[in-house]
């Protein structure tokens, strides 16, 4: 197994990266002694898992297994708000939302659509929801900038 140092050494640049580190190697550990090496595919398992919460097992549940999931990140968050989707009090709100929102078959494929779209242009300093084509068509009248709730 990797070398805890030697693992930290490669992820030093992420935030977090000792408890990173560690959440990994227990991570890993688990899944070796107690799941045979494989991961597990239900949400509960996953997010008993250490350094995994409901976002990441999400992720794991529609990439990994093609479970309908609609994992929230902070661009999905902040865009729910500008194209008033959800008012953004909470994460778990907005996925609510989302989920009520859209049908299951395209959560999978959506999530990424969002992500990809915030990554590239929704940026949270760069744009207010006044700029761009999308917020223009979606709220022709919109004159002064949307101020959202952070995760
Ligand atoms: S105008 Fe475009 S970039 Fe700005 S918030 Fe709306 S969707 Fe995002």
């Amino acid at each position: 197994m990797l070398d805890l140092h030697r693992f930290l050494a490669l992820i030093r640049q992420l935030g977090l990266a000792k408890t990173k580190a560690k959440n990994v190697r227990r991570l890993a550990q688990i899944l070796v002694t107690a799941y045979d090496g494989d991961v597990p595919q239900s949400f509960q398992e996953l997010e008993a898992l250490p350094g995994v919460g409901h976002k990441t097992a999400s992720v794991v549940m529609a990439q990994a297994f093609g479970v309908p999931a609609f994992p929230v990140d902070t661009h999905i968050h902040r865009l729910a708000q500008r194209w008033g989707l959800s008012d953004g009090s909470s994460v778990a709100r907005t996925e609510q939302n989302l989920k009520l929102l859209f049908p299951k078959e395209h959560w999978n494929r959506l999530h990424l659509q969002i992500i990809f779209w915030g990554r590239e242009f929704c940026t949270a300093r760069g744009c207010d929801g006044t700029v761009c084509p999308m917020c223009r068509e979606l709220y022709p009248k919109r004159r002064r900038p949307v101020i959202t709730r952070k995760p």
